[in-house]
Order: structure tokens, then C-alpha cells, then sequence
């Protein structure tokens, strides 16, 4: 997918994103330097709106799991579910997606080529 190549987090380690826990320690810190990078992606508001169709886990478009959880959970999100994705990912983030991203199979880590 074109806007994965692009990612900021192909500089970075993979292993960033997808921390072991949530809660505390070092997990929480690797949690905030995964969201440093994702922050001035270019293409954060595509990798979020991938994510939250596709994503069950890991740091994508500088949101946790448990965020993405919450924003389908959202009424605006259930509102929006007649929306294109693209919508929900660009209040989130107020960035525009520009391609609705890879179809869903099997996941590939942030920044990785599909
Ligand atoms: S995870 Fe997504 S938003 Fe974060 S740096 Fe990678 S491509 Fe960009």
C-alpha cells in the first residue's frame, strides 16, 4: 500500500509499536516514543483510518488499542459508521486520509511494506 511506504516509523524500530502491556513503566514510555513518531507522520490520518477498520493491536496513527477501541465505541463513531472511514480518521487526527488503505489480510507492521 502506497501510503505505508511512506510512514515516518520506517525509521524506526518495528518493535516500538507493538509493546507487550499498556498500563505502566517502560511499556507506557515505549507507548509515548511510538506516538512521538506517529505524531508528524504524513500519513497518520490514512495509517488511523486503516487501523481502526483493521487493526487489533499495536501503536497505529498514534493510537493505542484501547483508543481505537474507544473511538468505535464513540456515538459520533457509530454515527459515522455510514460515513467513509476516512471521515472518522480525519476527526481524530484533522488530517485528511488520501487512500482508503490496503484491504484487510494479513496485518503488517507499521512502516513494513505490504
Ligand atoms: S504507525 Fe502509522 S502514523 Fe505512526 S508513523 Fe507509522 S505510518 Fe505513520
Amino acid at each position: 500500500m502506497s501510503w505505508m511506504s511512506r510512514g515516518a516509523c520506517r525509521q524506526a524500530d518495528p518493535e516500538l509499536f507493538f509493546p507487550i502491556a499498556e498500563v505502566s513503566g517502560p511499556a507506557a514510555r515505549q507507548f509515548e516514543a511510538a506516538k512521538a513518531v506517529c505524531g508528524p507522520c504524513a500519513v497518520r490520518a490514512n495509517c488511523l483510518s486503516y487501523a481502526l477498520e483493521a487493526m487489533p493491536e499495536g501503536i497505529w496513527g498514534g493510537t493505542t488499542v484501547d483508543e481505537r477501541r474507544a473511538a468505535r465505541r464513540r456515538p459520533s463513531r457509530r454515527q459515522a459508521s455510514a460515513q467513509p472511514r476516512e471521515a472518522v480518521s480525519r476527526a481524530m487526527t484533522g488530517e485528511d486520509a488520501t487512500c482508503a488503505g490496503r484491504a484487510a489480510g494479513s496485518p503488517v507492521p507499521p512502516g513494513e511494506a505490504a
